[in-house]
């Protein structure tokens, strides 16, 4: 197998993109897609500086890699959510990975923000990891960011990430989710602008980079991801990849060209929280201050 570029020795063969690539060219082709989204979706400028979420995983280490690479203003922010050893694990490499780099790594530790790691907070909630999860970590990045004076806030959702998510609103055709599902959300007071850089590389590319880059990331899943619905959304378009290549790309670049047909939610009015003064739709205390209140008082979410 030759690469499409040289003529060199290929290791990957990238089916929908009709390329076969050598490491030179798989890891020209990964920076080159993360600029031209940056560029194309105006995501943020060499001036603004960007938070990126940090997991541990290949995805947002490697999109640190390269932001840092392409000359932009990065920092990192990892939450400690404490779930068992994998929290010690993803912390460990994310440490790792920045000291190893000279990049700036942020640390905030769910148990110190709210009183409780993800664990207890689902034992107290009775099982809506995920969904709680999703709550406590978009509030602690947002004011991460905001607090921290960053123009934007990068996450590490690559093609096979936004085609699943994309899956299952249409299946569900939920305007409001379909009209905000787009590579780059613009801020507003304080709510921090949202990129998603990786947006068009699929997983498949981001470990062959890390691979032959040197990324040294974790490899295991959060284990309250299995059963999740969006891997198994995942697993049909990988079973439809394999059969129709192409189809996360299309599917993904169509809606995008069609987006906007869909009708966005009435605007919600937000006020500022009275506790943590972050900006809440809520009459009162935001989501993130009513967990606290219940954790401190051990009832139920
Ligand atoms: S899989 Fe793990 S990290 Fe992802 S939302 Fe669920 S609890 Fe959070
Ligand atoms: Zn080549
Ligand atoms: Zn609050």
């Amino acid at each position: 197998m030759r690469c499409s570029v040289c003529g060199r020795a290929a290791v990957i063969k990238l089916r929908h993109a009709n390329l076969r690539l050598c490491p030179e060219h798989l890891v020209t082709r990964v920076e080159k897609e993360v600029a031209g989204a940056i560029r194309r979706f105006r995501m943020f400028s060499p001036e603004e500086r960007v938070l990126v979420a940090i997991s541990g995983g290949k995805d947002s280490l490697a999109l640190w890699h390269i932001l840092a690479k392409l000359g932009y203003q990065a920092d990192g922010l990892y939450i400690d959510l404490g779930i068992e050893e994998y929290s010690t694990r993803s912390r460990q490499v994310s440490e790792d990975f920045a000291r190893g780099q000279g990049l700036t790594l942020h640390v905030l530790s769910l148990k110190e923000e709210l009183g409780a790691t993800l664990d207890e907070l689902t034992r107290l909630a009775r099982g809506k990891t995920c969904s709680l999860c999703g709550t406590v970590k978009r509030y602690l990045m947002n004011r991460a960011a905001w607090e921290g004076g960053y123009q934007a806030l990068a996450t590490g959702h690559n093609l096979d990430d936004e085609a699943a998510t994309l899956l299952g609103n249409v299946l569900r055709w939920d305007e409001g989710y379909l009209t905000r599902q787009y590579p780059v959300l613009p801020g507003e007071g304080k709510l921090v602008r949202k990129v998603k850089p990786l947006v068009f590389l699929s997983e498949r590319e981001m470990a062959a980079y890390c691979l032959i880059t040197g990324i040294r990331y974790l490899y295991e899943d959060c284990p309250h991801a299995e059963g999740a619905r969006s891997i198994v959304f995942k697993g049909v378009l990988n079973q439809l990849e394999d059969r129709y290549p192409a189809t996360k790309i299309s599917f993904l670049r169509q809606f995008l060209k069609v987006r906007n047909r869909f009708r966005p939610p009435e605007p919600v009015v937000l006020q500022d929280c009275p506790s943590c003064g972050m900006p809440t739709a809520a009459d009162g205390l935001c989501r993130f201050c009513r967990l606290k209140e219940r954790v401190s008082h051990g009832t139920p979410a």
